[in-house]
């Protein structure tokens, strides 16, 4: 402070002299400007002005998001440019209502180019989900739904980093928008290590179970199985962020791929089981009148009719295996059959043609003699002629007789041949649907049951008498097979099959249900009965034995027994049972459970 100008008089009058001398026009901020500089003391106006500043500054250096702001702005001050001072407050002031909708208009017309523009590795469908997740996410607060807008269209044109919308989303989300200085470094620096707590234990769990899901696709689609490989070795292999947003990138394209695979595969499905009953119905109608092919026919046609599972198309092929090994034997007797006939047909044409010669002959023979019959007259000369005559006549009835014996037995075998088509004809007819048995065993086969079935609970539900359902499943059976061959396994279904039924009432039902499942049913008979008779059978094996050979084999089964509730439907009380023989296989096997 100057102490010779003291006085404020004084103080002016300088100010003002100062004011001229260096030529600046007189305005009230000028004035005030020397005066201070001249005075040394700012004065009231000014100096309250600058105070407020300077709390503005300290408070914008407090806050991470205005900290540089407020550095500058503090600097600024220091050098008196005031305008400049206001440029950085307007940084961090809120937009004038006029500047967002601005922004917001020019945001809109940004975001509807950017959505028509190609990007590679973007569709318009997922720039457009982008867009919704975002707006979903945001539409409650615009000023961040602004910011989250923009960046997302932002990415658009770098979409081979981010191609996925939840990418740009994700970061703001972990990223408050007032800002938060513990957070941002983790989310700024590139793919830091995962922390080793309870988190990467878990991740290492989840990484496991993400790979064993996409290995479960090599079953149903393995043209893509090397794909598949690599995917789950990288997933188990995940150790940063940076891995896993690499991951999950190819991941999004392998899914839509095997999704494209996966449908064609199922409309592939679809098209040939139409085409199938296209065939299928066709077939039918050409073979009207072949009973047993048109058996065959209808069996296909109830298969395909429902959902085609496992179950249907083994037992179709089984039932249509047999039909072609009968249709083999068939076709072999109809071209024996054939051949015979054709062959005895030419011999017959050939004695015929003979017949003819020899008659032919004869005749002339004959003309001959009786002129030389009537020329003679001499007895030796008709004696030799009558001779002669005779000997023809036995040349000619000869030939008769064996074209006559010929004629018979080709007559014997064109029948014999009939008989035997016919007996194929009608295996045939038995193997098709007219056939209610089963081949190996004799038991009842399945359309076998199901008819009897219904009859049954007709009966049961008519005359409310209680109707018991048992399922048996041959224990350990695939290794009797193993051991033993396949031929004594049949043999040991047959032996099982007999066991049952001399141990039953002519009255209860059996039926082959499946490879070496046999279902029982047992009319007029409650639940305690029905699984005493059960235990009987299992008694009753351990008497009769299979024999093989001489070995005494023990053939045991499993069983789930249940009684039919009133108007029960077959499928269901057999799921039943079924149950209950499941939970006596995992209880030890060899033992009979009630149903549940
Ligand atoms: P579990 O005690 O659990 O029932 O074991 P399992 O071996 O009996 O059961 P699984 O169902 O695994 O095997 C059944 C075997 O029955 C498989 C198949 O080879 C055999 N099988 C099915 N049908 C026939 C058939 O008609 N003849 C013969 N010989 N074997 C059959
Ligand atoms: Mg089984
Ligand atoms: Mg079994």
């Amino acid at each position: 402070m100057n102490k010779q100008l003291s006085n404020p008089f004084e103080l002016a009058r300088e100010t003002l002299k100062t004011l001229a001398s260096r030529k600046v026009p007189p305005t009230p901020d000028n004035y005030a400007k020397i005066y201070t500089e001249i005075s040394g003391i700012p004065t009231e106006k000014n100096n309250g002005a600058e105070k407020v500043l300077r709390g503005i500054a300290e408070r914008l250096v407090q806050t991470p998001k205005s900290a540089s702001t407020g550095i500058t702005l503090k600097k600024v001050m220091e050098t008196g440019n005031w305008e400049r001072c206001l440029r950085e407050i307007e940084k961090v002031l809120p937009k004038q209502d006029g500047e967002v909708v601005q922004s917001w208009s020019d945001l809109i017309r940004d975001l509807l180019r950017q959505l028509e523009i190609t990007h590679k590795g973007l569709t318009i469908t997922r720039k457009k989900e982008g867009v919704e997740t975002v707006l979903a996410r945001f539409a409650a607060d615009p000023e961040t739904l602004f910011v989250k807008l923009s960046g997302l269209v932002r990415s658009w044109p770098e979409s081979q980093v981010a191609a996925n919308p939840v990418d740009v989303v994700s970061t703001p989300l972990v990223e408050p928008v007032a800002g938060n200085a513990a957070i941002t470094p983790a989310v700024v620096g590139s793919a830091p290590v995962l922390k080793p707590d309870s988190n990467t234990e878990t991740i290492g769990k989840l990484s496991e179970l993400l790979a064993q899901t996409l290995e479960s696709i090599l079953s149903t689609q393995p043209e893509l199985a090397q794909e598949v490989r690599t995917l789950a070795q990288q997933i188990r292999s995940i150790k940063t962020h940076g891995d896993v947003t690499a991951l999950a990138k190819q991941l999004r394209q392998f899914w839509i791929k095997a999704e494209l695979r996966g449908g064609d595969k199922a409309r592939i499905h679809e098209g040939l089981v139409r085409l199938l009953r296209l065939l299928v119905e066709n077939i039918g109608e050409m073979v009207e009148d072949e009973e047993w092919l048109h058996g065959q026919i209808i069996i296909l046609q109830e298969i395909i009719a429902n959902p085609i599972d496992t179950r249907a198309i083994a037992d179709a092929e089984r039932s249509l295996r047999d039909a072609i090994i009968k249709q083999g034997m068939l076709k072999q007797s109809l071209a024996d059959a054939k051949t015979t006939l054709k062959s005895l047909m030419t011999t017959f044409i050939d004695r015929l043609g003979e017949i003819t010669e020899s008659t032919g002959d004869y005749h002339q023979k004959i003309e001959g003699y009786s002129k030389k019959i009537g020329r003679s007259n001499n007895l030796t000369e008709l004696s030799h002629l009558l001779d002669d005559i005779m000997q023809d006549t036995r040349v000619i009835q000869a030939s008769a007789l064996r074209s006559h014996e010929e004629l018979l037995g080709t007559r014997k075998q064109v029948q014999e041949s009939e008989a035997k088509i016919k007996k194929l004809e009608q295996e045939l007819a038995q193997v098709s649907e007219l056939v209610r048995e089963d081949q190996l065993t004799g038991a009842l086969n399945r359309r076998g049951l199901d008819e009897a079935f219904e009859r049954e609970a007709m009966r049961a539900d008519r005359s409310q008498i209680p109707i018991c359902v048992a399922l048996l499943d041959i224990d350990n059976f695939k290794s009797l097979n193993d051991t033993l061959g396949h031929h004594a396994g049949d043999q040991a279904l047959i032996h099982l099959s007999n066991v049952i039924r001399d141990a039953l009432r002519p009255s209860d039902l059996v039926a082959r249900y499946g490879g070496e499942e046999f279902i029982i049913v047992l009319p007029g008979v409650g639940i305690e009965e029905a699984v005493a008779t059960i235990e009987r059978l299992q008694r009753e094996l351990t008497k009769k034995f299979f024999l093989h050979g001489n070995d005494r084999i023990l053939v045991t089964f499993s069983a789930g027994v249940a009684q039919r509730a009133p108007q029960e439907l077959q499928e269901d009380v057999i799921g039943r049972t079924d149950s209950a023989m499941y939970r006596a296989k995992h209880t030890g096997k060899n033992r009979v459970v009630v149903a549940e």
